[in-house]
C-alpha cells in the first residue's frame, strides 16, 4: 500500500515512520520498516500489526541507522498479522523487500521455491520475491533483482535492501508508483510525493518496467532488461 526509504546520512528511522504517517490517510492494516549503515554488517528489522505508532512503539532504543524502507501493508494474500507485515527477509535475513501490488503466479512461484527448500515465514505474495532474489546467483544486486522479476507476473512497486550491497536500495515499477526524491547527499523514495515533499520537491517518476539505484550521492534510472534510463527530476508543486 505505501512505501518510503531514505539512504544518506540522517538517522532513518525517524525519517521513515515520519514518512509513513504522511501514507496513513490511504489506510492500511500492519506497518513495518528494516534499516542498516554504511558500517553495520546486518539488517535491523521491526514490524507490527496496527497503526505506524504500534510500529513506533515496538522500534527498540538503539534502532540507528542511515539506510532504511518501510512499509505500510494493506492485505490481498495473507490475513493482516506481524509476521504478514512487510518487509520480508530471506532465511539468512539478508535480503529485504516492501511491495505494493499484487504478484498473480504467486502460488506456483511459492509451490517451485517450496520444492527448492525455501521457508517461508508468511502467507504473502510478495515473500516469493524475496526468495527469488535470495537465489539468484548474479554478481549486482541490481541484476539479482532483475533476475527475480522475469519470474513475475503481476503489478509491483518493490523496494530491496541487501546486506551485502548496503551502499544501496534498488527499486522497481510495474503498475505501482514509485517517485525518487533526490537531495543533497541523500536520497528518497516512496509511492507517494506526499511522503517526499517535506524533504526534497526534486523527484523522478519511475515508468512501468523501470528500475533506479540510490546511493546516499548518486542515483541512476535503467529498464527491467537493463538499458539506462533518463532522469531529469521535475520540481513538485505542493501545498504544505
Ligand atoms: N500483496 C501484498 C500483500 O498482501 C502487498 C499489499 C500492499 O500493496 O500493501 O502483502
Amino acid at each position: 500500500c505505501g512505501i518510503v526509504g531514505y539512504i544518506g546520512k540522517r538517522d532513518v528511522a525517524p525519517l521513515l515512520l515520519e514518512g509513513l504517517q504522511r501514507l496513513e490517510y490511504r489506510g492500511y492494516d500492519s506497518a513495518g520498516i528494516v534499516i542498516t549503515s554504511p558500517k553495520a554488517t546486518g539488517l535491523k528489522m521491526v514490524k507490527a500489526k496496527g497503526r505506524v505508532r504500534d510500529l513506533e512503539a515496538r522500534v527498540p532504543k538503539r534502532f540507528t541507522g542511515t539506510t532504511g524502507i518501510a512499509h505500510t501493508r494493506w492485505a490481498t494474500h495473507g490475513a493482516p498479522s506481524d509476521e504478514n507485515a512487510h518487509p520480508h527477509l530471506d532465511a539468512e535475513n539478508k535480503v529485504a523487500v516492501v511491495h505494493n501490488g499484487i504478484i498473480d503466479n504467486a502460488t506456483e512461484l511459492r509451490a517451485k521455491l517450496l520444492a527448492d527448500g525455501a521457508e517461508f515465514r508468511s502467507e504473502t505474495d510478495t515473500e516469493v520475491i524475496t526468495h527469488l532474489i535470495a537465489r539468484s546467483g548474479a554478481e549486482t544486486l541490481e541484476e539479482r533483482v532483475r533476475e527475480a522479476l522475469r519470474h513475475i507476473e503481476g503489478t509491483y512497486g518493490i523496494a530491496v535492501m541487501h546486506a551485502d550491497f548496503n551502499d544501496r536500495i534498488v527499486v522497481a515499477r510495474n503498475g505501482s508508483p514509485v517517485v525518487l526524491g533526490i537531495g543533497e547527499k541523500e536520497m528518497f523514495v516512496a509511492s507517494d510525493v506526499a511522503a517526499l515533499v517535506s524533504h526534497t520537491r526534486q523527484v523522478v517518476t519511475l515508468d512501468d518496467g523501470e528500475m533506479a539505484t540510490l546511493k546516499a550521492d548518486d542515483y541512476r534510472t535503467y529498464t527491467t532488461e537493463g538499458s539506462s534510463t533518463q532522469a531529469s527530476p521535475t520540481t513538485v508543486e505542493w501545498e504544505a
